[in-house]
């Protein structure tokens, strides 16, 4: 018996980089979201972000969340209808953080950790950055479709960790 196989307690590497998203989403502060985000290279992490607003600018603690209202179709009790959500504008969603501050170079080829199924916009700057493997925790349905479709068409990696439990005060209702 190896010492490996023998030790319980050691984390696997997606529970590792998933429980540091989940710790890294602790600096968001936006209340309706918390979103972490990390790159990852070869078992290496080259990249951490979370949701929020620009450097230097009011965040949503201080301003308030900016919301807008939107209709979407959802499904009630198997018939589709239309929902009105709102959303906060106020933050640059954490994938996107995440690929302004790396590089390109580091992207290629590369495994983005984030802990919620991203929405379209980010889906679609992940399809272009280079990213090989997505791996996500909280499902977001919204997007769920395209999003996956636009990522088996890009031959991206797009899985869910499940089962996992997120790190102890760290993982925040999210408000959809
Ligand atoms: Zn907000
Ligand atoms: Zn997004």
């Amino acid at each position: 018996m190896t010492t490996e196989t023998n030790d319980v307690s050691r984390k696997d590497w997606d529970t590792y980089f998933m429980d540091i998203a989940y710790m890294v989403a602790t600096r968001s502060r936006c209340n309706r979201r918390h979103v972490g985000a990390v790159l990852v290279q070869g078992k290496k992490l080259l990249g951490t972000a979370y949701n929020g607003a620009p450097m230097g600018v009011e965040d949503c603690l201080e301003a308030g969340c900016m919301i807008v209202e939107e209709y979407e179709l959802s499904a009630v009790e198997g018939t589709e209808r239309m929902i009105k959500k709102e959303r906060c504008i106020r933050t640059i969603h954490a994938e996107q953080n995440l690929l302004l501050f790396t590089d390109r170079i580091d992207r290629e080829g590369s495994t983005v950790y984030v802990t919620d199924q991203p929405c379209w916009t980010c889906a679609n700057m992940l399809a272009n950055s280079g990213v090989r493997e997505i791996v996500f925790h909280r499902p977001y349905p919204k997007d769920s479709d395209k999003v996956a479709l636009l990522m088996q068409r890009k031959g991206i990696v797009f899985r869910r960790i499940d089962p996992y439990e997120a790190p102890a005060q760290t993982s925040r209702a999210v408000v959809l």
